[in-house]
């Protein structure tokens, strides 16, 4: 069979043409990452494949003796990284992830309280036109106007009057470290289950730079393409006690075959999450954080709830008359990738929200630290002045390249081929 250049030129040109942007660019979307080669490789694997139903020892297909290899190890991995007794490494996403966890503990009808998604919170924490707000009844609960923060007493009499059946913690968009031991105390008092979708900050837990909601939450969810920086795709958690229900929930309650090849990709991340330098890129994704969001602020912009504990920030760029989408397209034409986000509060509408989200999980993972921090963010406010003059944009697109130059991506790349 021929090399996918020849047998698909447009796919290919199409691949060729992404690897240079990744390369070329600053990628600054707080959910991106760059994965390893080596987790690349094996999620190009020949286990896509097989199918694998079941789970290891138990498989509705024959030949599976090496999938079950692959699944073990990334059973075992996840495991041993997160302190968790349960793993299930099957969920394709982590919007699967949480469909798996709500179904193994709720039933349709039943109350979900999750964080407000114009607040922070995620599509499957309760949004109306998610699975997860036509299943299932939903109360939210928002941050504070003044401090921009959860407000856990707030939390707990929205829980004391709501009544659910499952608190969830974690979100898209929320700069600050959730108090799990305080969520715990809340679902305990008024009889819920805690679930927290770590999907953003997992990669943080696993290094050490973030609390771990594990020992707190009942499960524990997540996505593994974030901070993580495995394939895209997702994993539950939890104690021995709801292992049983959350397999089933999984399959064949959610999913068909596993992709096992994707399941190789996250043994293979969870490997490299478990080496000590992965504890320094972690504290590192959080200086470079802190330094970005201090640089804005330092050049005038306003960081919602004045600062980060994370790897993401979101700022306020309507307070200088600029909406999200405007500041998402200007840094684009710099060739800096943010997405334009709503703020809390926010007077403007989704589609033309006053803020951008800002993370630096890939550039960190390509060796930028705080000195490219405080350049880029000068950039980026030169980048939102000068939104009008294309000449302008152009020519900070030039530093971003040199700057990109210097923290090379992939060995491989080539030069893009012909359409
Ligand atoms: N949970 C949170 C907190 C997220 O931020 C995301 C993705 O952005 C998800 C779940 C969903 O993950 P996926 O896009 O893999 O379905």
């Amino acid at each position: 069979s021929l090399p996918l250049a020849q047998a698909d030129p447009e796919i290919a040109a199409a691949i060729d043409h992404e690897v240079r942007r990744q390369h070329e660019g600053l990628e600054m979307i707080a959910s991106e990452n760059f994965v390893s080669e080596a987790v690349l490789e094996a999620a190009g694997s020949v286990f896509t494949n097989k199918y694998a139903e079941g789970y290891p020892g138990r498989r509705y297909y024959g030949g599976c003796e090496f999938a079950d290899v692959v699944e073990n190890l990334a059973r075992d991995r996840a495991k041993q990284l997160f302190g968790a007794e349960h793993a299930n490494v099957q969920p394709h996403s982590g919007s699967q992830a949480n469909a798996a966890a709500y179904m193994a503990v709720l039933q349709p009808g039943d109350t979900i309280l999750g964080l407000d998604l114009a607040h922070g919170g995620h599509l499957t924490h309760g949004h109306k036109l998610n699975f997860s707000g036509k299943l299932y009844k939903v109360a939210s609960y928002t941050v504070r106007k003044d401090t921009e923060q959860i407000d856990y007493d707030e939390l707990e009499s929205i829980a004391q009057r709501e009544n659910p059946k499952v608190i969830v913690g974690g979100g898209s968009a929320y700069p600050r470290i959730f108090d799990f031991a305080r969520m715990r105390e809340i679902a305990d008092k008024v009889g819920a289950l805690l679930i927290v979708d770590m999907a953003h900050f997992a990669g943080l837990v696993a290094g050490g730079a973030h609390p771990s909601p594990v020992p707190h939450a009942h499960i524990t969810t997540t996505t593994t393409h974030k901070t993580l920086r495995g394939p895209r795709a997702g994993l539950i958690l939890s104690g021995q006690s709801f292992a049983a229900a959350i397999d089933k929930s999984v399959f064949p309650g959610q999913q068909g075959g596993p992709l096992v090849h994707i399941i190789a990709a996250k043994a293979a991340a969870f490997r490299e999450a478990l080496q000590p330098d992965f504890k320094i890129y972690a504290k590192q994704i959080v200086a470079n954080a802190k330094a970005l969001a201090e640089t804005l602020q330092a050049e005038g912009l306003r960081i919602i709830s004045g600062g980060t504990d994370t790897h993401l920030m979101l700022v306020d760029v309507f307070e200088k008359g600029i909406l999200g989408s405007e500041a998402e397209a200007a840094l684009g034409a710099a060739g800096i990738t943010v997405n334009k986000n709503a703020i809390p509060y926010d007077v403007n509408p989704p589609l033309k929200p006053s803020g951008i989200r800002i993370g630096t999980p890939a550039l960190t993972t390509r060796g930028m630290k705080e000195a490219e921090m405080r350049i880029i963010g000068k950039w980026i406010v030169e980048a939102l002045n000068e939104r009008s003059n294309p000449q302008a944009l152009k020519r900070i697109q030039g530093q971003v390249l040199e700057l990109a130059e210097r923290f090379p991506l992939y060995g491989w790349l080539r030069e893009p081929a012909a359409v």
